[in-house]
């Protein structure tokens, strides 16, 4: 299986699905190390994973280098592997402290008599299947907290971007019992896993998730599905129009728009419009891609070349339905490489597919409201429920905004928050995800089964206390 490196449009990589047979043989020997890492307790375990933190490090110009040609760009690269370094460190120092307070003794229950225990009982092997817009972080991102809880992992990463794997492997190798595999392939090897583990976590496009929802229903496998995004942004009458700009453009074009929290729509207060897409529209203009040199410039290429024709498709679509493009709106070809300038489109409406389906890329179309209401409707009106944002001339006012969002994340006075902070649970409204949160505690207990022991003090009741009396 080819893969096509991203700057340069050449297809420099390849990758080797296993057989049926392999990846069987490989979930068994993860299985049977399981028992072995989960006695190890809560400390052994957050020791490994420091361990692993320290490995990861020690490879760090190998992976750099790795997830440069996977991904095309550089900083995110970096920041993509302080990230991983940071939650290893950040579940390693929470979870026995977690994991003590979700197994309560001796309570008392209902029946005086009888007081109950809770042992914790972690699933045994937990699959990861994960996209190509941050390879490595979104590899980790669950399989981390599954770790510290007790549970052995494997990770199907995406065919798009493969090559962090390897030195990735090397450092889990590095690292005694460490229960962690990586497996190439495409969506067979992934639609070949979701049966045969007992937690599936997926991040991916609503469509794969979909199927993914089906499949693991059958298998009675529970899901943490982390989908797509519309995410909406706000910008209320009394915000500063030029900072509400360079809020909207770094939401937008982070990674390219490459970002399922990204900024895809903006509404904003008639009054400011115009004052707003200047600067919008001037901003957005100095962007420079990141070419020739991978290390100077602001966006990377499209790291999937189907994808730069889906956004080529949503501007085209706009277009031919009456939007203006102010800047940007061609995609462009260098040395094999697809880049997008930020993408800046008016005269937009919610008929469009720019307005409804998830774009992914640097695209921001723009629409002005009249009152609050119609901005809350305007913002709710999509299948999507990720995340969004509000920028106001105060916080008190962006929250009253924020509050009336049906998103399970808002970003108050900036952008895509989540991207750089994933302390609190969210739940994904809509379409967006299914099951329970990846941030907060929920993170890592979401891993563990219950097991209740009842412990009756006193007698236990005889058959006659359940008798007919007439
Ligand atoms: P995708 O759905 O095409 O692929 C995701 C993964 O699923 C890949 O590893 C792929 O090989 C695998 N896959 C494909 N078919 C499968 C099947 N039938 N069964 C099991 N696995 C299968 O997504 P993508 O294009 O790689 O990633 C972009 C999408 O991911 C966007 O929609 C983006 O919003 C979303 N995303 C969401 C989050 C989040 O946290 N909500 C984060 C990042 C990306």
């Amino acid at each position: 299986m080819k893969v096509r490196n991203p700057r340069t449009g050449r297809f420099d990589h390849a990758v080797a699905p296993p057989s049926l047979a392999e990846l069987e043989a490989l979930l068994a020997q993860l299985r049977a190390r399981q028992p072995a890492w989960a006695a190890l307790e809560a400390s052994g375990r957050a020791e490994r994973l420091q361990a692993f933190a320290r490995a990861i490090d020690e490879r760090r110009a190998a992976l750099q280098a790795a997830l440069e040609a996977d991904t095309g760009r550089r900083t995110l690269s970096t920041l993509e592997i302080d990230t991983v370094l940071k939650l290893l460190a950040r579940w390693a120092e929470r979870a026995p402290a977690i994991l003590a307070a979700a197994a309560p003794c001796n309570r008392p229950s209902t029946l005086p008599s009888v007081t109950w225990s809770v042992t914790l009982e972690p699933v045994e092997l937990v699959g990861v299947i994960s996209p190509w817009n941050f390879p490595l972080l979104l590899a980790l991102t669950d399989a981390i907290p599954a770790l510290a809880a007790g549970a052995a992992v494997v990770v199907k990463p995406s065919e798009v971007t493969p090559r962090f794997m390897g030195p990735l492997r090397a450092a889990a190798a590095a690292v005694p019992d460490l229960p962690l595999a990586l497996v190439e392939g495409d969506g067979a090897t992934g639609a070949a896993l979701v049966p045969r583990v007992d937690f599936l976590c997926f991040t991916g496009s609503l469509a794969t998730g979909r199927k993914v929802a089906v499949a693991a229903a059958e298998a009675f496998v529970p899901v943490s599905l982390e989908l797509g995004g519309k995410d909406p942004l706000i910008v209320l009458a009394s915000a500063d129009p030029v900072r509400a700009a360079d809020v909207a453009l770094s939401g937008a074009c982070r990674a390219s728009g490459q970002a399922c929290q990204s900024i895809e729509r903006i509404y904003v207060a008639r009054p400011i419009l115009e004052p707003f897409l200047d600067a919008l529209v001037a901003r957005a203009g100095a962007v420079r891609p990141n070419h020739p040199d991978i290390g100077v410039g602001d966006l990377g290429p499209f790291i999937w070349a189907p994808q730069a024709e889906v956004v080529a498709a949503h501007i085209a679509e706009a277009v031919a339905r009456g939007a203006r493009v102010l800047t940007g709106g061609r995609i462009e070809t260098r040395d094999g490489g697809l880049w997008l300038a930020p993408t800046v489109l008016v005269d937009v409406t919610h008929d469009m597919a720019v307005m409804r389906e998830e774009t992914f890329g640097p695209v921001l179309p723009v629409m002005a409201f009249d009152t609050v209401d119609e901005a809350i409707a305007l913002a709710n009106d999509s299948v999507y429920g990720l995340s969004a944002a509000v920028v106001a001339g105060t916080l008190a006012e962006a929250e009253a905004v924020g509050r009336r969002l049906k998103v399970g994340a808002v970003s108050l006075n900036d952008a895509a928050l989540t991207a750089l902070v994933a302390d609190a649970p969210k739940t994904s409204f809509g379409h967006s995800g299914l099951g329970p949160s990846r941030a907060g505690e929920e993170g890592l207990t979401r891993f563990l089964r219950r097991r209740v022991l009842y412990a009756q003090h006193g007698e236990p009741l005889p058959l006659e206390a359940f008798s007919e009396r007439g």
